[in-house]
């Protein structure tokens, strides 16, 4: 068995597996302020990975619509072949202060 083809092994050879990349980067910040265009931080590295391909089916055979995976994002994927993520949004939250004119009478 070669050293991509043994279970899982093909993560040794992932440019995500540097020690100064943090994993953090391959997933959306969950707030609203995510800014535009963050995936590409992330995908330029994938870009420079020898184990895209791999990593992305192991993404859609596993159901994994999260993150950055194969240089792809989950609509990406999606677009590919894979699971369809699910659209959230964050709650929405009125705020209504004393100050606010709402909040005089
Ligand atoms: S393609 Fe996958 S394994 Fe390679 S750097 Fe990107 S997330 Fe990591």
């Amino acid at each position: 068995m070669d050293r991509i083809s043994a279970p899982h092994a093909w993560r040794g050879l992932a440019a995500c597996a540097a020690p100064d990349v943090d994993p953090e980067v391959f997933f959306a910040p969950v707030n609203r302020n995510a800014p535009r265009g963050w995936e590409e931080q992330p995908k330029r590295i994938c870009r420079a990975c020898a184990v895209a391909e791999k990593c992305f089916q192991t993404a859609v055979s596993n159901g994994i619509t999260e993150g950055i995976w194969g240089g792809l994002t989950g609509w990406e994927r999606h677009a590919r072949g894979g699971p369809r993520p699910i659209r959230t949004r964050p709650p929405k939250t009125i705020i209504v202060s004393d100050n606010s004119p709402r909040g005089r009478s």
